[in-house]
């Protein structure tokens, strides 16, 4: 039975991906520094602890995993990555988990390890024009990059590839573009559009009125998790290293994800723009590259994935209302 160990399993994608792998028959670990906060995801085996702190690490890569799969990091939506206040630990911590892993999987010669990185590392100059942002792998240098986050996913993308340049540890590295669905983070500062939208239509009756920071035109393409993990198996099962965007190219912008939700919700409600941190003007993906590698390309409407994402937000919002 193929061994696997996912770091960050206790987190939105790294919880959905232990799933899938064990539909495929892994056997897998799973590590973070808290449980799952949604479901409990199907692990065989869970170690909870800090990945900053390599004698933990050490426990965790104890052995050789066919793969390994990278996801821990102190991330979050723009109200946690644009903000400029939280800057320190995001690099810091990110970075600390990043070498910890990369070096243990070189020393207990794992045969494959993913890393996430995200559209975040592409230049904020190419992402001035909401309507035709430029986010082609190739396009990533000169850096730039709007956020701490971007620069360290940047360096940790140079890390691993420097790996698999002098030790030859077989890497893949994708950029994730927005993945979003059920059991993501969806209140607390942490969550990203889609989650954020969803909830603040959930809570409100018709005709009320929701905040969205800016003017609502800044534009960006949304991934189903379910797609997301199709794209990284399929991209993990190819020859392929990387760096490759994993994303969708339907592009919108956030006033029509919000009107999107809305019919979903089956509800009109009236949207108040507000100051707030935003990240580049557009951002899509690219799939070019991924789909001549590796033949993955997203088979579903953007729609789609949001009307299950909205029932599950809707359900949880509905439970706490009940609590209070
Ligand atoms: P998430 O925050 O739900 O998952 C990250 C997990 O890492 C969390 O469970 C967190 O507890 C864990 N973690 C953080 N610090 C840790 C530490 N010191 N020790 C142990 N565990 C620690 O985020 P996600 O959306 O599931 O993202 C997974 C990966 O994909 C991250 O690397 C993220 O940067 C990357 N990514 C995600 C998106 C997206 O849209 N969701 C986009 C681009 C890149």
């Amino acid at each position: 039975m193929k061994k696997a160990l996912v770091c960050g399993a206790g987190g939105f994608i790294g919880g959905h991906l232990v799933k899938r792998l064990k539909s495929e028959g892994f056997w897998v670990r799973g590590a973070d520094i808290k449980p799952h906060d949604f479901s409990a995801p199907p692990w065989d085996e869970f170690l909870l602890g800090d990945l900053r702190d390599q004698a933990f690490c050490k426990k965790v890569v104890d052995t050789q995993f066919d793969e390994i799969y990278q996801l821990a990091a102190d991330m979050g939506g723009a109200g946690y990555i644009f903000t400029g206040e939280n800057d320190a630990d995001v690099m810091h911590n990110s970075a600390l988990i990043n070498l910890n892993i990369v070096d243990l999987a070189h020393k207990f010669k794992a045969r494959k390890i993913f890393y996430s990185s995200s559209a975040c590392i592409y230049p904020e100059y190419n992402q001035l024009d909401p309507e035709n942002p430029k986010c082609s792998e190739d396009s990533a240098l000169p850096a730039h990059p709007d956020s701490e986050y971007g620069w360290e996913k940047l360096f940790s993308e140079r890390l691993f590839l420097s790996y698999k340049r002098n030790y030859g540890l077989d890497v893949r590295v994708a950029r994730f573009h927005n993945i979003f669905g059920p059991e993501g983070t969806w209140r607390g500062g942490k969550e990203k559009a889609p989650a954020a939208v969803c909830r603040k239509i959930a809570e409100v009756n018709a005709n009320e009125t929701i905040e969205i920071w800016g003017d609502g035109k800044q534009t960006r393409s949304f991934l189903y998790i379910d797609e997301c993990l199709d794209g990284i198996r399929k991209f993990m099962d190819s020859s392929f290293n990387g760096p490759v965007n994993i994303g969708s190219e339907e592009m919108v912008s956030i006033n029509q994800l919000a009107e999107y939700i809305m019919e979903i919700a089956g509800k009109k409600v009236q949207i108040k723009h507000i100051p707030g941190p935003q990240g580049v003007r557009g951002r899509k993906s690219d799939n070019a590259l991924i789909f001549e590698k590796v033949k993955w390309k997203p088979s579903k409407p953007l729609k789609d994935g949001l009307r299950s994402t909205y029932q599950w937000i809707n359900e949880q919002v509905k439970q706490i209302s009940v609590k209070h």
